[in-house]
């Protein structure tokens, strides 16, 4: 173990450290953490949905009726009404025929490639996908291929040099360190046009875009021909935690027969799966959570630009560059020394060289949050 004290001590000089913090309390706009109140600003809870009364009231009811665990896998007897009452919600809201349930978003990533690839599939992705994605990827034991972010001449020539059986395109919907959306649309006509499949990771679109919330998928108006695997996860706007796949009834029964991590676990429980169902249904009805997150959003980069500090991302992820480690750590200890909590992202999460402030915005912050927020922004250095 002594190696390992090693690589540790190196981890730390390199500004590459990580270290757990304890929240006490739900998520706000205001937390604590460490024994520190902290205004907050690095939560996915962008409606802030996961402390609703109604949310809240479904689980415990739900727990109440079914137990806290499951049980057992989806396909011996974990699978209860409440988990199917969730799948069809999720199927009729995304517009598909049908609906899987995974516990956990990086497990629907990685049962997709463990359901439809093998050793004669390529897989490309944008580099800069989440993890899960890459780690699906590379899990495959397929040809895996990368190209530069939103490149889509790259893709183009990638697909075009492919003799692979078996093509899939992975990609995020709004990526999750830049909060830039991928360009679905051409991806979807590239995918086409070299008889690929399109796969789409929503998790930070899910619940804040299109009409009624089904994702950037629904605002770009696309169908299952055009984007056939579509993955929602439930831990960010939805406020619970789980995730699933919705598309056509034969890929979700090929994923039922051989997705690893969906055959090989136990299944959500059902109190997650009920207050999912009502999280979806309060994103449906009340529709002024969304409203409240874009005009925070849209505060927020105006209020920037006063001060000259650029961010190019419109979506409830709001990254402003850095740079090196050091400075990036530096910048979120001084907002953490004015009361507010940012988180600063360093490799491997992000490309060498570009390490950031991740700001998330959400409907439960006001204005006077969003003020606080870009005055310490403008007092520190470099930012501009
Ligand atoms: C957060 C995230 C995941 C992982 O989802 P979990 O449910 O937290 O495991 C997957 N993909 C993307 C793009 C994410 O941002």
């Amino acid at each position: 173990m002594q190696d390992l004290s090693k690589s540790l001590a190196r981890l730390k000089q390199q500004h590459r450290y990580r270290q757990v913090k304890t929240r006490l309390g739900p998520q706000d706009h205001t937390i604590e953490v460490n024994g520190q109140r902290l205004l907050n600003f690095c939560s996915n809870d962008y409606l802030g949905l996961s402390n609703h009364p109604k949310v809240l009231d479904a689980f415990i009811t739900a727990a109440k009726h079914y137990g806290v665990g499951s049980g057992a896998s989806h396909l011996i007897n974990g699978h209860t009404d409440a988990h199917d009452k969730l799948e069809r919600a999720l199927a009729k809201w995304s517009g598909r025929e049908k609906a899987l349930l995974y516990s956990t978003g990086y497990m629907a990533n990685l049962g997709i490639a463990s359901g439809l690839l093998n050793a004669q599939s390529a897989v490309f992705e944008d580099r800069l996908n989440h993890a899960s994605l890459i780690d699906a990827g590379l899990m495959a034991k397929s040809r895996f291929k990368r190209f530069a972010h939103l490149d889509m001449q790259a893709l183009e020539k990638q697909l075009s040099q492919s003799e692979a059986r078996t093509k899939m395109i992975m990609t995020d919907g709004i990526f999750s360190m830049d909060g830039d959306a991928a360009p679905l649309a051409k991806l979807s006509q590239l995918a086409q046009k070299y008889q690929a499949w399109l796969m789409v990771d929503d998790a930070h679109g899910v619940g804040l875009l299109g009409d009624t919330g089904a994702g950037l998928v629904e605002q770009a108006q696309l169908n299952s021909a055009d984007v056939p695997i579509l993955v929602y996860t439930f831990g960010k706007a939805i406020g619970t935690s789980g995730a699933c796949v919705v598309g056509d009834a034969d890929l979700i029964d090929t994923l039922v027969q051989h997705s690893r991590s969906y055959v090989y676990t136990t299944a959500m429980p059902p109190a997650i799966a009920a207050a999912t169902e009502q999280s979806i249904q309060i994103i449906q009805t009340e529709t002024w959570r969304k409203q409240q997150l874009h005009d925070n959003i849209a505060l927020f980069k105006q209020l920037l630009q006063e001060h000259n500090i650029s961010t190019q991302s419109d979506s409830a992820i709001q990254p402003i560059l850095i740079g090196s480690d050091e400075n990036a750590l530096a910048a979120s200890q001084a907002l953490n020394n004015a009361g507010i909590m940012v988180s600063a992202i360093r490799p491997p999460t992000v490309p060498e060289g570009t390490a950031r402030l991740r700001i998330t915005l959400s409907a439960f912050h006001q204005t006077t949050h969003i003020e606080q927020l870009v005055d310490v922004l403008s007092q520190i250095k470099g930012l501009q």
